[in-house]
């Protein structure tokens, strides 16, 4: 399902947006190399893949292992990949913990099993380092919500205004911000902010909505939605809360595919007594502590893997049976291991976009710190 044009979103939170319809890619400028084998993120999600046999998964991931050490590659892995995919990399984890581990690294390689802004963010953060991303089609809907050019309109309507924008975007939205945010840091963020500042939040338009309410500061809202949190929606979240009377609701914190359920927790639409909002971390540590026997996710399904590992024994429940990325589900281990042996897809970010959008970056992962 991709994001309907603002124009439909009749019951949007959002205060204000000039995006009305699908914006078009930008076009790229005289110099900018973005991709070494240039490639088009696709808009919609691709079909699922089929799953590998078990003896599949065994072959393909030694010779993974075995690829990544003689090509001196490090293997990162988001929480939303499938579990093979998890189990094979060297590191897990929400894409601004897996881009601080990118910028640590001392491998010459990094292979970015995730979406393409993550991959690119570690680029920006390690332009020495070899970036590849084993399929070319692992866009993000959300990030496909707002374009550079968009950008740059909305602050000439706005001059005074500073842009602060969700993790979620392109490295040419990037460029254009002043403060890229977490959904955990971005009322710390906005807190910051002079109040006398007028704010342009985007590309996520429940996170947006959120912040407004917890920080009870107005903004103009861009009204950008994730196809997949899109299908989350508080009755399905509450009635499973109804259903399940001794689960525990968590609702993760760092992907997009959340952002809707915390909005929806500001408005009161679901039960707070038993809702946590988590980081992958928290999430992990709040099922081995809890009594709770069972535990309904309000994200993406591919979680599910390391919170079994953690707490073994324990139900866990999705808050819809909808919440797939299908563009995390594009990479698999074939395609992992197809771009180890011929080094590709490579993920290049022009030095002139990287520059500028390293300082949004910076300033994140500073006030995450
Ligand atoms: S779940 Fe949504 S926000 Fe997260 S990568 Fe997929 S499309 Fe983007």
């Amino acid at each position: 399902m991709t994001s309907p044009p603002a124009s439909q979103m009749t019951s949007s939170p959002a205060t204000s947006s000039p995006a009305t319809t699908k914006p078009e890619k930008d076009q790229p400028r005289p110099g900018d190399k973005l991709h070494a084998e240039p490639y088009m993120l696709p808009v919609q999600p691709p079909p699922l893949p089929e799953s590998p046999t078990p003896q599949e998964i065994a072959e393909l991931s030694e010779e993974v292992r075995e690829l990544a050490k003689q090509k001196n590659a490090v293997i990162l892995a988001h929480n939303y990949q499938v579990p093979e995919i998890q189990d094979v990399a060297d590191y897990t984890g929400d894409s601004l913990g897996l881009s601080i581990e990118a910028a640590r690294t001392s491998a010459e390689r990094i292979v970015f099993c995730g979406v393409h802004f993550m991959a690119e963010t570690a680029k920006i953060l390690s332009p020495e380092k070899t970036v590849l991303i084993p399929d070319t089609r692992a866009g993000c809907s959300l990030a496909d919500g707002i374009t550079a050019q968009q950008v740059r309109d909305w602050k000439a309507e706005n001059p005074d205004a500073l842009v602060v924008m969700y993790v979620n975007t392109t490295a040419e939205v990037k460029a254009e911000t002043d403060y890229c945010v977490t959904s955990s840091n971005a009322v710390a963020v906005v807190n910051a902010i002079p109040r006398d500042r007028e704010i342009l939040f985007g590309p996520d338009m429940f996170l947006g909505s959120y912040v407004e309410k917890i920080t009870k500061r107005p903004m103009k809202v861009w009204m950008g939605e994730c196809h997949v949190h899109a299908g989350i929606r508080p009755a399905d979240m509450q009635k499973m809360l109804d259903d399940h009377p001794q689960a525990d609701l968590m609702i993760h914190p760092e992907c997009g595919c959340s952002t809707s359920a915390m909005e929806y927790l500001a408005c009161g639409d679901i039960d707070p007594d038993r809702t946590y909002i988590l980081s992958t971390g928290g999430m992990i540590e709040h099922v081995k502590q809890s009594d709770a026997p069972e535990f309904i996710v309000a994200t993406e399904e591919g979680i599910f893997h390391p919170l079994r590992k953690a707490a073994p024994g324990r139900t866990f429940i999705p808050a819809t049976e909808d919440a797939v990325c299908g563009f995390m589900k594009t990479i698999t281990l074939r395609g992992l291991r197809d771009a180890l042996r011929e080094d590709k897809y490579h993920v290049e970010v022009a030095p002139q976009i990287a520059e500028r959008a390293r300082v949004p970056i910076e300033r994140m992962i500073s006030i995450t710190d």
